[in-house]
């Protein structure tokens, strides 16, 4: 059987209809509902249904939905399974099947179908959830040594502070049984990957937190495919898997150097460009365009970190011998070429996508170097005016955060180039500011809650700064004006 990304894919969603599941498209990266600010998981498009706002068309659906986590942005590349785009494999109940179903079959499918052997597999159950525990202990026979019992933080699963919610259980795939039974933590990205999660959607938590049980029992569950794929083709993670891997071949020629000789950081640099090309290409594809606000500014954010990895690397202009040309539209036809059963859409948006990655990058670009100038004058400046004073040389926390602001310096840039001439940096001041711009900027993510609610388009009188961080504008940007 093939381990392909693209047959893993299939073979999740031909295994649950032929259990009665409906296959359905997947969504928009730019969910309907308002309270969420791009995709995270493959349940969104169903939420209304799993309200009881509107019927079900089915009784069970499966999907492969793309999704966006900018909460993982810091870590891609760091640990072996999180991207910010990736694909979530899923089957639902809409009151029709619950746990017994959902287990049974999710058990079947790892154990027979993707044929995991089932003593690497172990798996988590919430604290207080009996009668899931005994459906993996006494019904599969599951050993308890194998079964961890979770709190709420791990096991209860909500897509944001209101919403349907409920118990959870996941599966782990072990890849150092060897390393015994005792001092276990399932998040230990080294010997486990968590790969398939059970939700057991029964209750709808209110505005003051307290939970209503919900008209029907649901099943919402998740599968990520790059993760399936990293176990099943036995590669060390999600990024050397068929789904991501040829886009890092190409930023590596791209670069001239070998992934596979490359030292760790490089290896880490090469794995977020193969990350943030996909999620690019998808949210473009998806209409969302670089812009200074709400999802644009994610997108540029991205396009940004991208193209200053790029340089890190060594990638100049295209890459190709051209100094003045732009590198993200060469990646950006790979990833193009891979997304035929991801989404068929992208092939005919391609072109412009295309345009509007030339054009970005290359206006980053100018601003990157224009910020190279300055960066230059105000170290002449820091040194002549110590030698003037006799004090040590030192850049103002406010000269950093204008590089960080406008020009789209990392700090940590900065102070490497500046360290380079015997210059410090003022870093108290420097985080004085990004303290002011965090609270100024929350002021602009609230207008942008409101105008999404509202429908409008996205405020124009945002002052043209750079973005607050990933941190702030979360993927679970909740409405609340
Ligand atoms: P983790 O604990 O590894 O961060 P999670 O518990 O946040 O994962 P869920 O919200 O349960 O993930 O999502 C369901 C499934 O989607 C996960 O079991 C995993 O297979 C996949 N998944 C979640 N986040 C990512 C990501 N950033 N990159 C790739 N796959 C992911
Ligand atoms: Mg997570
Ligand atoms: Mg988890
Ligand atoms: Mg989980």
């Amino acid at each position: 059987l093939s381990t392909s990304g693209d047959s893993i894919r299939r073979r999740f969603l031909e295994f649950y209809a032929a259990r009665g599941h409906k296959v359905l498209p997947s969504a928009s990266l730019v969910p309907e509902d308002p309270t969420v600010l791009l995709t995270i998981a493959g349940m969104l498009q169903f939420k209304p249904i799993f309200l009881g706002k509107v019927p079900r068309a089915v009784p069970r659906a499966a999907t492969s939905q793309r999704c966006i986590r900018t909460n993982d942005v810091e870590n891609v590349g760091r640990t072996s399974r999180h991207q910010t785009f990736f694909e979530m494999l899923g089957n639902f109940s809409f009151g029709d099947y619950f746990k017994h179903d959902a287990i049974k079959w999710a058990w079947e499918l790892a154990t027979v179908e993707f044929g995991l052997p089932a003593d690497r597999l172990w798996i988590s159950v919430y604290e207080d959830d009996d009668e899931t525990y005994s459906i993996w202990h006494d019904e599969l026979g599951v050993p308890a040594h194998r079964i961890k019992k979770l709190g709420e933080e791990d096991n209860f699963w909500t897509s944001g502070v209101t919403g349907p919610c409920g118990p959870c259980s996941e599966l782990y795939y072990d890849f150092h049984p060897e390393k015994g039974y005792s001092d276990v933590d399932l998040g230990d990205d080294a010997r486990f990957i968590e790969f398939y999660n059970l939700v057991f959607m029964q209750y709808n938590r209110n505005e003051d937190g307290s939970l209503e049980p919900l008209k029907q029992k649901n099943i919402d569950t998740g599968l990520g495919l790059e993760r399936m794929a990293r176990i099943l083709q036995q590669v060390p993670n999600n990024y050397e898997t068929d789904l991501i891997f040829p886009i890092i071949e190409k930023a590596s020629n791209l670069a001239k150097v070998s992934y596979q000789l490359a030292d760790e950081s490089t290896k880490s640099n090469l794995k977020i460009i193969g990350d943030h090309m996909r999620a690019i290409v998808y949210l473009i594809s998806d209409g969302v365009f670089p812009s200074n606000i709400g999802r644009g500014y994610v997108v540029r954010r991205l396009i940004r970190r991208a193209v200053r990895t790029g340089r890190l690397l060594g990638i100049k202009g295209d890459g190709k011998g051209n100094p003045e040309g732009a590198f993200l539209p060469i990646l950006a036809e790979d990833v193009i070429k891979l997304s035929t059963n991801i989404d068929p859409d992208v092939k005919t948006r391609g072109s412009r996508i295309l345009e509007e990655l030339q054009r970005e990058e290359l206006r980053f670009v100018l601003t990157l170097e224009r910020g190279e100038k300055l960066l230059e004058q105000m170290l002449i400046d820091a040194l002549s005016n110590a030698q003037k004073n006799g004090t040590v040389p030192c850049l103002s926390g406010k000269d950093a955060f204008l590089l960080y602001d406008t020009y789209g310096f990392p700090v940590e840039i900065t102070k490497e180039v500046a360290d380079e001439r015997g210059v410090g940096i003022d870093m108290d001041n420097f985080d004085i500011e990004m303290e002011n711009q965090r609270r100024q900027s929350q002021a602009a993510h609230n207008t942008v809650k409101l105008s999404v609610e509202n429908g409008a388009e996205l405020t124009e009188n945002i002052p043209d700064t750079e973005f607050l961080g990933y941190s702030t504008l979360s993927t679970k940007a909740v409405v609340e004006g």
